[in-house]
């Protein structure tokens, strides 16, 4: 696989960056994903405006236009010759050369990485068969809405699922309601059929996937309910999903073991998932 690091496209077993990188010693850094389908990426312009306001919100600054950024994009998923899966971007404050908790110089550029994932995104088991999901403590900062690379509390979260024989994790916030899925936002659809999912702020990520799903489910004459849920009434849902660029839409039959409905993924979610799937591969941009 060939990967872009700092200019220059290399083999991915000849990429450098410095031990002293902040995104190395500090994850002072972000990244986008942005999904690719037949060679093609996925609401890329969502993603690139969410990455620039990340880099606003931190004071980092894009070593590189956003069009050259792109065209770097197309250049990856051209050489590695790429149908279905993922362009990662990220970008790290870089280092003047030591382990410094202060910003270093304005002339320190960023550190640019950009590579590409294989991937089945449409056809996959829990696109099929939805997953399993278990509720716990969402311990991670107050600033989920930036999508930084320090992604401990996600690695622990999802690790823990396993651990309990689930697929991911719904966080709970100290309130009780659910914020998101580890690395996913998540909804559930209540008796009447209405889509809840906890409106956006700073205790979540605005989530790409999340706003073309709702922008579909309101074009169906859904009803939608932006405000947040918690796990109980999680439990009694009707059916439950979540989305992102890497898994589109996956539905949720099971949190904490209850079993939502007949255990099998809703008509609704499906419904929705085989909307966004056509829109995904018609909509995406060469
Ligand atoms: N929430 C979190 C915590 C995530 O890490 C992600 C994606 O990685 C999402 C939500 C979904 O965002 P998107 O649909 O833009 O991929």
């Amino acid at each position: 696989r060939t990967v872009y690091v700092n200019g220059s496209y290399v083999a991915e077993q000849d990429a450098k960056i410095s031990i002293f990188d902040r995104g190395f010693l500090f994850g002072d850094a972000i990244y986008e994903v942005t999904a690719v389908l037949n060679g093609r990426l996925v609401d890329n312009p969502g993603h690139l405006a969410r990455l620039e306001r990340s880099c606003g919100e931190l004071g980092l600054v894009l070593p590189i236009r956003q069009d050259q950024l792109v065209a770097i994009q197309h250049k990856l998923i051209d050489i590695n010759q790429l149908q279905e899966g993922s362009v990662y971007i990220q970008l790290s404050r870089g280092t003047d050369g030591d382990r410094d908790f202060h910003f270093p110089q304005p002339s320190v550029q960023a550190t640019l990485v950009v590579f590409t994932q294989a991937r089945k995104l449409v056809d996959n088991s829990q696109a099929r068969n939805g997953i399993r999901v278990v509720t716990l403590d969402d311990i991670r900062w107050q600033r989920r809405d930036i999508k930084v690379v320090a992604l401990l509390a996600a690695c622990l979260a999802k690790q823990q699922a396993q651990s309990l024989g689930a697929d991911d994790a719904f966080l709970v916030a100290e309130d009780g309601t659910i914020t998101e899925g580890s690395s996913c936002n998540a909804f559930i659809i209540d008796k009447q059929g209405h889509i809840i999912t906890r409106p956006l702020g700073r205790d979540l990520l605005h989530g790409i996937t999340r706003r073309a799903l709702l922008e579909l489910a309101d074009q169906q004459g859904i009803v939608l309910e932006e405000r947040p849920f918690t796990r109980e009434e999680a439990y009694q849902a009707a059916e439950a999903f979540i989305t992102s660029a890497t898994s589109f839409v996956w539905p949720v039959t099971h949190i904490d073991g209850h079993r939502l409905g007949d255990g099998a993924p809703g008509p609704m979610t499906r419904r929705l998932q085989q909307l966004y799937h056509a829109v995904a591969a018609g909509a995406a941009e060469p």
